[in-house]
């Protein structure tokens, strides 16, 4: 019986021959970069109640008429239509 494992023998001879390629010319794991950290729980939901904030704003046309308008905080400085006119107002 023996207990000589002929695979490993033969791997060493091979690469002994042949050489070896680098595991990162091969674009696999190894060469990449880390993967991003996925954000917390507590982070996205501060994210979202920042993106659904509303946004209380006074609007004024030349035409004369003012008015408020509670709006999304991502259309704090969008151009609005004056409700009387149909002029675009900031
Ligand atoms: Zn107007």
């Amino acid at each position: 019986m023996t207990s000589i494992d002929w695979r490993r023998i033969r791997d060493r001879d091979r690469i002994a021959r042949q050489g070896v390629d680098s595991v990162a010319d091969t674009g696999l794991r190894g060469s990449l970069p880390a993967p991003k950290r996925r954000p917390g729980k507590a982070a996205l939901r501060a994210d979202l109640a920042a993106a659904q904030a509303k946004i209380t704003r006074t609007i004024k046309c030349d035409c004369g008429h003012e008015g408020t308008a509670i709006v999304p905080a991502s259309k704090a400085r969008a151009r609005l239509r004056c409700s009387r006119c149909g002029e675009v107002t900031t």
